[in-house]
């Protein structure tokens, strides 16, 4: 077997060790003698599953009994709409911060829902950074405040998250979720995708407040209404089974790892060995995102001309180093580098980076 690295964007990259398991226990899984795709969501087995998941993704987070963990299908979009539906209170105003073309949608559904304002937007330096918190001011009438922690397709990430006071703050970590470790008490609601960071497409995991979820608009279709996902501990229909399998043991992975903290250190040492070549030669690589608002997930940079994007794309992936076509929106190139993907990726990517400089400067 010859596994390449996979520096795509998502779906990405899982864990050989969690890959590994879930062949193990295919066909039997937890001596249960059926697969886990066969059997009943109702089952003993899979109630331990979903219990577990939840928990596990709780104790990474250091989340207490005041918060939920919901695994919920639909995809982050269907989250676009969601969270308006849910949280968009007559009277009040969805306020957001437009840093990526997702946080774009974002508001775009908001729009169809109620009053929407976007308080800052990147979208003019075609989304090269996030705000200074000082950047964002927040009206009194607002909802909720929405933010994009990491913008996948464009390579930036929020390091620091804006103090929002009485005002609940909301955000779509799709594609950092669970990579370090965040300050939880300045959040009320997070959604993820699961498949960038922790798993299969298919799954999203919420992850809230009980507190904020609890007596919202019980006029709403039961399928997109929190409350009713919640009480019913994601079981109130056929969840997406496999998907919350492969997140339980994603988290199990984590945790053998020693946890967010230790993600984070090697996140940021892994990103390091590939900003470092752009950075030294800087010419030739052209780092997308304003330094500071850099991303540790999505690294984004461009070559001299789209002719020299493609050979490398070519040759890089010659080499075992697969994905690294930027997203169709914005081209150039862009390496994914989650929780999954193995320093010794990184390395090998540095290493190309460097010979493909010297060949092609
Ligand atoms: C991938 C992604 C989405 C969209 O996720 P889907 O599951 O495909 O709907 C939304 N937001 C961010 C930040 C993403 O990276």
């Amino acid at each position: 077997m010859s596994r390449i690295f996979n520096f795509s964007a998502g779906p990405a990259m899982l864990p050989l060790e969690v890959l590994e398991e879930v062949q193990r226990e295919l066909l039997d899984c937890q001596k249960s003698g059926m697969s886990i795709l066969e059997m009943s969501h109702r089952a003993p087995v899979y109630d331990k599953v979903n219990a577990e998941a939840e928990a596990d993704i709780k104790e990474l987070l250091g989340l207490n009994e005041d918060w939920c963990v919901l695994f919920l299908g639909g995809g982050a979009s269907l989250q676009f709409s969601m969270v308006p539906m849910n949280f968009l209170t007559e009277g009040k105003i969805g306020a957001y911060v437009d840093t990526s073309s997702f946080s774009a949608k974002a508001v775009k559904e908001a729009e169809k829902v109620g009053a929407a304002v976007t308080l800052f937007s990147s979208k003019e330096q075609k989304y090269n950074r996030v705000p200074r918190l000082d950047e964002i001011k927040l009206p009194a009438n607002a909802a909720y405040l929405h933010i994009t922690g990491n913008n996948t397709i464009e390579g930036t990430e929020y390091h620091n998250y804006p103090d929002t006071g009485k005002i609940p703050l909301i955000a779509d970590l799709s594609s950092d979720i669970l990579s370090k470790p965040i300050p939880t008490e300045k959040f009320s609601f997070i959604y993820a995708g699961a498949q960038k960071n922790i798993g299969p497409g298919g799954v999203v995991v919420v992850i809230a407040r009980k507190d904020f979820v609890k007596g919202r608009n019980k006029n709403l279709p039961t399928m997109l209404n929190y409350e009713v996902h919640m009480d019913n501990k994601s079981l109130y229909n056929t969840p997406p089974v496999f998907g919350v399998y492969i997140v339980g043991l994603v988290a199990k992975w984590l945790k053998k790892q020693g946890g967010l903290a230790v993600m984070q250190e090697r996140n940021i040492s892994k990103a390091k060995l590939i900003y470092d070549v752009i950075d030294k030669h800087l010419d030739f690589y052209r780092g997308f995102a304003e330094k500071d608002s850099r991303s540790y997930m999505n690294i984004t940079f461009g070559l001299p001309s789209e002719e020299l994007e493609a050979k490398f794309v070519l040759e890089a992936t010659a080499g075992g180093l697969d994905g690294l076509k930027g997203h169709r929106s914005v081209g150039g190139l862009r390496a994914s580098v989650y929780n999954a993907m193995p320093r010794a990726g990184c390395e090998k990517l540095a290493e190309f980076m460097e010979n493909f400089y010297l060949a092609n400067r």
